[in-house]
């Protein structure tokens, strides 16, 4: 499967690891738009929120559990924000599930 964090997460591409267990992989992005910016994915490639379901779901649980434990690790104390681009319309430009986690200064919303 041509999936660059496929690629990721078998180390065939060079990533700044965060942190990985045998469900998921977190790494910094790589354009980061916030002063800490990574993203946590699961090892399972699943292309978009629009493919979770009740067999695969577990994983989203276990991801923010991921999440939150960084965050402290990375002293976000004043908060930070999560983001799932899901398809064209949701700006996802890489199909492989992911969530960023920006913090490290205030972010605006609505987002544009
Ligand atoms: P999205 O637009 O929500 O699909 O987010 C994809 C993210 O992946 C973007 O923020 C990219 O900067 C990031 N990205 C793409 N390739 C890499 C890479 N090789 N290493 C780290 N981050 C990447």
């Amino acid at each position: 499967m041509d999936c660059i964090f496929c690629k990721i997460i078998a180390g065939e591409i060079p990533s700044n690891k965060l942190y990985e267990d045998e469900k998921v992989y977190a790494f910094y992005d790589i354009a980061p738009e916030a002063p800490v910016h990574f993203l946590v994915i699961p090892k399972e490639h699943i292309k978009c929120a629009s493919d979770i379901n009740d067999s695969n779901s577990d994983i989203i649980a276990h991801i923010f559990t991921v999440i939150s434990k960084l965050a402290k690790e990375l002293s976000l104390d004043d908060g930070y924000r999560i983001v799932n681009n899901c398809g064209q319309n949701g700006g996802q430009t890489v199909e492989h599930l992911h969530f960023h986690v920006l913090g490290g200064r205030l972010l605006a919303w609505p987002p544009g």
